[in-house]
C-alpha cells in the first residue's frame, strides 16, 4: 500500500483555500453531458418577474439563468407551464402553449437556446393523469355524456352511471373520474387517441428543445394498480425514447420504495425517493440519530440498489412538502447545510427547490410552500406576488443579494456542493467502495469510481466533535483535497497520514 501523497502531508488546508465559497473562487468546469445533473426546480409564478406585472414569467427566468449557471445547476425542471385556469396550473388547457402570464412560445424558445448554452438542461412537467375541467377535451365530452350525444372525445375520459369512489357527479346516475378534485377530470389512457395526443405533446415540446419531462402523479395514472402504471410507464419512455433517445424522464410515484423499486422496471430514468426526503426522511435522520455514519452508508447503497441501474433523483423538499429549513429547524444553519452536503453525496440527480438554497420556510397549506423568490432582502417591493391564498409568508434568512455576499452563507455552501459536485463526476455516477475499517459511528469513508477514476470522501457525521481518519492507507495517491465545511473559519489538517476533520466536514480527496 502506497502512503498517501506527501503533497498535502503537514500542509493546514484552510478554509480561505477549500472551504469557501467566494464567488470569484468558483471556476465554471465542463459539464459532462448526460442526465446525471444538479436539478433546479422553478415555480414560475413566484420566481422572476420581467414585466413589473408582479408575476413570475419566462423572460423573468431567463434573466436570472445566470445565478442558476452559476449556482452550479445543471438542469431545471420547472412545474407546468401551459395554460391554466388555477395558480398552479396542475390542471392544463392546452398543452401546446404557454401560460399568458407566463409568456410565450417565443419566450421559451428563447429561454431554451439560453439555457443550453449555459449547459443547463430543461425538464418540464407533463401532467398526464388529467386535464383542467376547462379544457376543450373535457368540456365537449362531459356534454355529450350529459345530454346522451355523441363526441368524439367521449371516451377520452372516464364516465360512468355508478356513483364511485375517485368519481365526480355530473348529474344523478350520471359521474367522471376526478381523482385528485372535480376542476381535475381523470384522462383515459386506455384509449389508443389520447396516447396518440400524448406522443403529439411530447413530439412537440421535443421539437421545441426540452430535454425531459417530470411525470406527475404516475400512482394515479391507474390508481391502485401498479402493474397497470408500470405498463404505462414503460410505453411513455419507449414512446418519448423513440422521438430523443438521450431524453431524460423523471416520475413522481409518491409512495413507498418496495412500490418505487417496481417502476423502475419501466426503464423511466428517475423516480423521486420520497424516503429519503423531509425532516422524517433518512438524510434527516442521518442528522439526528447516533449512528448516523451506518444511516448515510446504507441510505447511499439503498439509493442505487432502488434505482437498479437508473438515476436515482434525491431531493430534501419540493413544492409539496413542508419546506426542509423549517422541518430541520429554522435556527440550525449547520444542520441545514450539512443535509445539503449529505444529498450531495448521492449518485443520480439532486433536486433543489427554488428558495432551499437561501433557507426560504414555507409549511401548511400549498400556497405557503410556493411563496416569492427572495433576491434581495433590501427590496422587498420587486418581489413576485405571493400565491393568492397565501396564509403566511415570511422570510428566515437573508435573500440571494445578501447570501452571495456572504461566504459563509447557506447559499455559498449550496454553491460549493453543486461545484464539487460538477467537477468531480464520480460523486453523480461512481461506484461505491466503503473502508469499515476507518467508519466509525459518526465518521464515513467512501470511494467513488467511475470512468477510470477514483474520488476519496470522507464525512464527519459528527456536529460537535472532530474526526481523525488515518488516510495513509488508500491504495492509491490523492494528493488534492476538495473540502466543504458549515463553518467557514474551519479548518481541515493533515500530519503524518492523518486528517483531522472539523465538526460536520466534508473532504473530497482527489488525484488531479
Ligand atoms: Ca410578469
Amino acid at each position: 500500500m502506497k502512503k498517501i501523497g506527501i503533497v498535502i502531508l503537514g500542509i493546514l488546508l484552510s478554509c480561505s483555500l477549500f472551504g469557501c465559497a467566494k464567488k470569484e473562487e468558483i471556476p465554471q468546469v465542463k459539464i459532462v453531458d448526460d442526465n446525471y445533473r444538479n436539478v433546479y426546480e422553478i415555480f414560475v409564478a413566484s420566481f422572476a418577474d420581467s414585466d413589473g406585472d408582479h408575476i413570475g414569467d419566462i423572460n423573468g427566468v431567463i434573466s436570472k439563468l445566470d445565478y442558476i449557471q452559476r449556482m452550479g445547476y445543471t438542469a431545471i425542471w420547472f412545474m407546468p407551464i401551459h395554460p391554466s385556469p388555477s395558480y398552479h396550473k396542475y390542471d392544463v388547457t392546452d398543452y401546446y402553449d404557454i401560460d399568458k402570464s407566463y409568456g410565450t412560445l417565443e419566450d421559451f424558445d428563447r429561454l431554451i437556446e439560453e439555457a443550453h448554452k449555459r449547459n443547463i438542461h430543461i425538464i418540464i412537467d407533463l401532467v398526464l393523469n388529467h386535464t383542467s375541467s376547462n379544457h376543450p377535451w373535457f368540456v365537449k365530452a362531459k356534454q355529450a355524456f350529459r345530454n346522451g350525444t355523441d363526441s368524439e372525445y367521449l371516451d377520452w375520459y372516464n364516465f360512468t352511471t355508478e356513483a364511485k369512489s375517485g368519481y365526480t357527479r355530473i348529474t344523478d346516475g350520471k359521474y367522471y373520474e376526478a381523482r385528485f378534485v372535480d376542476t381535475m377530470p381523470d384522462l383515459n389512457l386506455d384509449n389508443q387517441e389520447v396516447r396518440d395526443e400524448i406522443t403529439k405533446i411530447c413530439q412537440f415540446w421535443i421539437d421545441h428543445g426540452v430535454d425531459g419531462f417530470r411525470l406527475d402523479a404516475v400512482t394515479s395514472y391507474y390508481t391502485g394498480d401498479n402493474a397497470a402504471n408500470t405498463a404505462f410507464l414503460s410505453w411513455i419512455n419507449r414512446m418519448i425514447k423513440g422521438i430523443k433517445e438521450d431524453a431524460y424522464i423523471v416520475g413522481e410515484a409518491w409512495t413507498d420504495d418496495n412500490t418505487i423499486g417496481g417502476y423502475y422496471t419501466s426503464g423511466v430514468d428517475s423516480f423521486f425517493h420520497f424516503s429519503m426526503a423531509q425532516a422524517d426522511g433518512t438524510i434527516c435522520r442521518a442528522l439526528k440519530g447516533s449512528t448516523p455514519a451506518t444511516t448515510l452508508k446504507n441510505a447511499l447503497e439503498n439509493a442505487l440498489k432502488l434505482a437498479n441501474g437508473h438515476i436515482p433523483a434525491m431531493f430534501l423538499d419540493n413544492h409539496d412538502v413542508n419546506r426542509i429549513t423549517g422541518g430541520i429547524g429554522r435556527n440550525e444553519l449547520k444542520k441545514l447545510k450539512f443535509a445539503y452536503g449529505m444529498l450531495s453525496l448521492f449518485n443520480g440527480c439532486t433536486y433543489t427547490y427554488y428558495g432551499t438554497e437561501i433557507g426560504m420556510v414555507g409549511s401548511g397549506r400549498d400556497e405557503n410552500k410556493r411563496i416569492a423568490m427572495l433576491w434581495n432582502s433590501d427590496k422587498m417591493d420587486e418581489l413576485c406576488d405571493n400565491p393568492k391564498n397565501t396564509s403566511t409568508a415570511e422570510y428566515v434568512y437573508p435573500g440571494v443579494e445578501q447570501q452571495d455576499a456572504d461566504e459563509d452563507s447557506l447559499l455559498n455552501y449550496h454553491k460549493l456542493m453543486n461545484f464539487y459536485r460538477n467537477r468531480h463526476p464520480e460523486i453523480a455516477r461512481g461506484e461505491m467502495t466503503f473502508y469499515p475499517s476507518l467508519q466509525t459511528a459518526k465518521q464515513l469513508v467512501v470511494k467513488k469510481t467511475w470512468n477510470e477514476k477514483s474520488v476519496i470522501i470522507i464525512v464527519n457525521l459528527d456536529g460537535e466533535n472532530r474526526a481523525s481518519v488515518n488516510i495513509s492507507e488508500f491504495e492509491e495517491t490523492y494528493p488534492k483535497i476538495d473540502a466543504a465545511m458549515v463553518n467557514v473559519t474551519d479548518e481541515i489538517n493533515v500530519k503524518d497520514g492523518v486528517m483531522d476533520l472539523p465538526p460536520y466536514a466534508i473532504a473530497i480527496l482527489y488525484a488531479e
